[in-house]
């Protein structure tokens, strides 16, 4: 009764020329938690472009936890994302939280991101289904797995089954980390769904040195992908600087998981 149309059958999606799932090249997607300016995400997606990842991230509607925090450039900062991406010839993917700006989204962005906040989120959910636009579906903080694919199940029973799964943690026991990287879930959820699944070791793990090995964790558990936050100068981001690489630190993980 739960589960009809997701049933664990394979399931590509495509981005542009990107084809993500099954037998296809891992993804990498990285770039800043937020775009700042458009000096700052231009040079990201130079470096980025340079380095060889395949998709641009970056937040313009940001889901912080306080109200005081900052808050995204919105509309202008989508713009930027939009011709940074144009520019150096990569897709882009950015959150949306609010319904009234998905006008907005449907004519910048290549990936729409539900974030952690939103997977329970169901009338958006229902009017994701109705777009013609991948979704990249984050887990819910405290997600078990069978409302996650249920979450992916309204995507799908409303007409859209270009979902990319992304677990980036759930809230464990323990602040040594900011979350708990579930890495069992990537092969669970691909069994479960058939969805592509890529991991987040950054809001994972909250921890920078963490990310490396995490990384190379979740493409040997089966991931299609990873996305991490990087800034071009980590320690004057205005949001989740202390888990944000730098460029180097970031080719230097593209390197060895090409290896
Ligand atoms: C993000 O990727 O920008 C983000 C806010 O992550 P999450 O929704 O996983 O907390
Ligand atoms: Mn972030």
């Amino acid at each position: 009764k739960d589960k009809k149309i997701l049933n664990g059958q394979e399931i590509i999606v495509n981005v542009r020329n990107l084809k993500i799932g099954g037998k296809n090249p891992k993804i990498f997607i990285g770039g800043p938690c937020s775009v700042e300016s458009e000096k700052q995400i231009m040079t990201t997606a130079k470096h980025l472009k340079e380095i060889g990842v395949d998709i641009l991230r970056g937040g313009v509607f940001k889901p912080r936890t306080s109200p005081y925090a900052f808050q995204g450039l919105e509309e202008e900062g989508l713009k930027m994302l939009r011709k940074a991406g144009d520019e150096f010839d990569l897709p882009i993917i950015t959150e949306l939280m609010d319904e009234k700006n998905l006008d907005l989204m449907l004519e910048y962005t290549d990936i729409i991101q539900i974030g952690s906040r939103n997977m329970y989120n169901y009338p958006l959910l229902k009017t994701l289904g109705g777009v013609d636009k991948p979704v990249l579906l984050k887990r819910g903080m405290s997600a078990t797995i069978k409302e996650w694919v249920l979450a992916a199940e309204y995507l799908a029973a409303h007409g859209n089954k270009n979902i990319i799964l992304c677990e980036r943690g759930v809230r464990g026991f323990d602040n040594y980390t900011r979350n708990m990287l579930d890495l069992a879930a990537v092969p669970i959820m691909k069994k479960e769904t058939g969805l592509p699944i890529i991991v987040d070791p950054s809001h994972g793990t909250g921890v920078k040195w963490l990310i490396p090995p995490m990384t190379k964790a979740a493409l040997a558990a089966g991931a299609d992908g990873i996305m991490v936050e990087v800034h071009p100068n980590p320690s004057e981001a205005l949001s989740d600087g202390d888990q944000s690489l730098t460029f180097e630190e970031y080719e230097n993980i593209y390197k060895e998981c090409a290896k």
